[in-house]
């Protein structure tokens, strides 16, 4: 009888732990999703875990466990003190994993998760070079040349987000300025709104809102408000320039845009491209995509975490 393989693909965020069982062909068989602060330590999580019926009788079909956790770091399998999980200090996960469900477990950061589950489920199955971009509260990217993700020396690579695209700019989160995460994300749509001035501000629609999102931007720039349209072109000038500089260092065959104002589809993408084919250096011209993620309507954090398993084993 033939076997049947599955991965079990877990994402761990600060507010929730989503988890499912995943086929080779990016099929959910099953998924779940907990609040992370149910666990006081990463061992009482493994315990419910491996607990749950779904997941004990498919266990012994279970090749291998990918996990996704912010400050995973792939090499030594542990995620180092997590801002933003109640787990603190270096947590030994894989191994912890390993010890319990006695499969291969591997840990990698959101953004390199994304880019594995584009190549396997997504939209970039046909490339062999591209880059994931993952537009959300920050901007976080997966590079993957050559056939395989690039971790880099310290498995730091793809910190996108922190380039700086403007000289004395934005004040960051990391503590410098100008990062392409405080214009080029939600927040950073946001901080526009905020920031800019414009004759077409005074009789903007944007201005009624109370608290304003970038949602709120993008869907009154697709009902064609002035403001919110010069806010989402701002948006996609800098995002398409800084993307249009990392084609010089990397050769990528397509960008894939994934994430909250990705979901906008073609208007964002036109946009993005327009100020890309502009900013290329020419021997790039014409010949490099900017594709939207096909995975927005799909667990698609579940589904990378799962495709790493995949692609390691
Ligand atoms: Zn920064």
């Amino acid at each position: 009888m033939e076997k049947k393989q599955y991965a079990l693909g877990i994402d761990i965020g600060g507010t929730n732990i989503a988890y499912g069982i995943v086929d080779k062909f990016g099929t959910l068989k099953f998924e779940k999703s907990v609040p992370t602060s149910n666990f006081k330590t990463p061992i009482d999580f493994i315990n419910y875990l491996f607990l749950q019926n779904e997941i004990q009788d498919e266990l012994t079909n279970i090749l291998g466990i990918g996990i996704g956790a912010p400050n995973g770091n792939h090499f030594k399998g542990t995620i180092d003190y997590a801002p933003n999980l109640l787990w603190k200090g270096c947590i030994p996960l894989k191994e912890m994993f390993e010890n319990i469900f006695k499969v291969p477990t591997m840990l990698t950061n959101d953004a390199n998760a994304a880019a594995v589950g584009e190549k396997f489920f997504g939209c970039a199955k046909d490339l062999k070079n591209f880059v994931t971009i993952t537009l959300g509260t920050g901007l976080g990217s997966g590079i993957y040349i050559n056939d395989s993700i690039i971790y880099g020396e310290h498995g730091y690579a793809g910190e996108f987000g922190h380039i700086r695209v403007i000289p004395n700019g934005r004040l960051c989160k990391c503590g410098r300025k100008g990062c392409l995460e405080t214009y080029a994300s939600s927040s950073g749509i946001v901080r526009t709104f905020h920031e800019m001035n414009s004759d077409n501000k005074s009789k903007s629609i944007l201005l009624t809102y109370e608290k304003i999102t970038a949602k709120d931007i993008f869907k009154e720039a697709q009902s064609r408000d002035l403001f919110a349209t010069e806010i989402v072109n701002y948006t996609a000038k800098i995002l398409g320039s800084a993307l249009a500089d990392f084609c010089a260092f990397s050769d990528p065959k397509a960008y894939v845009l994934f994430g909250g104002i990705a979901q906008s589809g073609e208007f964002f993408r036109k946009k993005v491209v327009k100020e890309f084919e502009e900013n290329l250096l020419s021997i790039f011209k014409n010949k490099t995509e900017i594709r939207i993620s096909s995975l927005h309507d799909k667990n698609a954090a579940i589904l990378g975490n799962a495709a790493s398993v995949f692609l390691n084993l």
